[in-house]
């Protein structure tokens, strides 16, 4: 079996134990993984602190911060045929999207590279002539990253790239579910120049290691993806030590489509928006809300693109669909899809296992018009299952979006440009698609309201999450 170790004070090392990993294509252990415990997380924030203040990295200029960061990018781009199969083998996530992600990690942290000498402070023109007043833009300190197992390298490029920018250090604790590609990338990090201690890379399991680490005094700052429930513990947590957080959570995201759309372009950015990542994506469109005198012909058509998708093994470049992480994402798959057809959802495709070895579940969709209110319209599944409403006029398109406890993303399919505004303005969520889904860029703001969290990743703003401004006052 491959062992991997973890990071911390720019030296590899094999953690206070260690635990098995799973294949999620056949379900059997194939590495052996650090797992960090208290212990371990103390000494990495202890580790992270020395280097925020060690004036190697406390007095480095933003431009050689940035010099480092490029380097960084360029080690990742090289890099990443092997990152793209680690992540591919720990997590499931099929080779045609880890490979083609990677290119956007490496993307993300240039950007960064170049933001870090343009996070910037101002002069205020006070109304006193003898005083000259102004902010400085100050890292905030030490930022505890937690990311769970689904898209890694880019959940913690988007965080670790603009802390780094900003002068910040990090310890990251990667899931406890596939973290083979994070504790790869450790390797990767440690040979682009940083002082040591700058990144540290843990992984471990919720209480014992995240736990520790997000209330540890030392951390100034959290920056959490995953679940509500996990960032509920997770608030609590740095309440102790009043640590600001940002969250990027879940979603039930509604994927809205007009009779004048184009057709077949809708169609299928709601099969990528759906079943890509196996469903397993916290802006999948989830929830098809289409007008009800073209439901019965794009449900025909999903369905049958549905059923044609190449299910298969993930280290396959033909494969569209491969396993789901775990084995309890399955089971909750199943839980929802069965509790919600004994409240009368129909099936239109899927909803049984996949027959065989590892965590497959089929493309999946119900029809739950006739129950909105069923468990799966309102709970995210997190598999690649989706739930179909139909509504009459703009007004309802519009209720039904925002019947949401979430607000993460929002596609909208129409040709008619006025009323895709009057919608974007109605829409409750952090993101909103029109005639497109899922783009994203370095360059834009990314992050929701309600149950998807509060913060920004992604674009100036997130860098910005990473400052804390000191207002200088001098008499002349
Ligand atoms: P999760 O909340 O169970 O776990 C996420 C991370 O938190 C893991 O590393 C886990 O070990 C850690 N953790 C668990 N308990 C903890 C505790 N008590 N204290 C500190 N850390 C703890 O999430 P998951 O099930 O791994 O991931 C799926 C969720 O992530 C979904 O809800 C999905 O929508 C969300 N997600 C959001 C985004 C986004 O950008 N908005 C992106 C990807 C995934």
């Amino acid at each position: 079996m491959q062992q991997f170790q973890q990071y911390i004070d720019g030296a590899f090392e094999d953690g206070s134990a260690r635990f098995e990993s799973l294949d999620p294509a056949n379900g059997r252990p194939w590495a052996l993984m650090p797992e960090a415990r208290a212990d371990d997380v103390n000494r990495a924030v202890e580790a992270a602190e020395r280097a925020f203040f060690n004036p190697e990295w406390a007095n480095m200029t933003a431009t050689q911060r940035g010099k480092l960061l490029i380097r960084l990018s360029e080690l990742v781009a090289e890099a990443a045929p092997r990152l793209a199969e680690l992540e591919t083998r720990d997590t499931g996530k099929i080779i045609r999207e880890t490979s083609a992600q990677i290119a956007y990690v490496a993307e993300y942290y240039r950007y960064y590279a170049g933001l870090a000498d343009k996070i910037q402070g101002a002069h205020l023109p006070i109304d006193k002539p003898d005083m000259d007043v102004w902010l400085r833009r100050e890292p905030v300190g030490v930022v505890a990253a937690v990311v769970p197992w689904n898209s890694q390298l880019f959940l913690s490029a988007v965080k670790i790239g603009p802390a780094l920018a900003a002068g910040c250090t990090v310890v990251l604790k990667a899931s406890e579910e596939g973290p083979a590609p994070m504790l790869e990338f450790a390797k990767i990090f440690d040979q682009a120049g940083f002082p040591k201690g700058v990144l540290n890379i843990v992984t471990g399991f919720g209480p014992d290691c995240g736990s520790v680490l997000t209330s540890h005094p030392k951390i100034a700052h959290v920056a959490f993806t995953g679940g509500p429930a996990t960032a509920r513990h997770i608030v609590r947590n740095s309440a102790e030590n009043l640590a600001s957080t940002s969250l990027e959570l879940g979603g039930k995201s509604p994927f809205i489509v007009f009779e004048d759309a184009d057709i077949e372009s809708a169609v299928n950015a709601q099969v990528s928006g759906i079943f890509a990542a196996t469903g397993q994506s916290c802006v999948a469109g989830s929830r098809l809300v289409v007008q009800r005198s073209i439901k019965d012909e794009f449900l025909s058509r999903l369905k049958e693109k549905a059923e044609n998708v190449v299910i298969g093994a993930p280290d396959d470049m033909a494969t569209e669909v491969g396993p789901l992480c775990t084995e309890k994402q399955r089971e909750h798959a199943l839980d929802l899809i069965s509790r919600s057809t004994h409240m009368g959802a129909t099936l239109v495709t899927g909803g049984a296992d996949c027959e065989g070895e590892g965590f497959y579940f089929p493309p999946t969709i119900l029809d739950c018009t006739a129950v909105p209110d069923a468990p799966c319209v309102t709970t995210e599944f997190f598999g690649p299952v989706l739930s179909v409403l139909d509504f009459e006029d703009e007004a309802e398109a519009i209720e039904i979006a925002n019947t949401t406890q979430f607000g993460l993303a929002s596609g909208i399919f129409t040709r008619d440009l006025t009323r895709a505004h009057r919608m974007i303005r109605a829409i409750r969520a952090g993101i909103v698609w029109v005639n497109t889904y899922r783009a994203v860029s370095p360059i834009a703001p990314f992050g929701g309201h309600g149950l998807s969290g509060y913060g920004r990743e992604g674009g100036i703003d997130a860098a910005l999450e990473y400052t804390k401004i000191k207002s200088v006052w001098l008499r002349t």
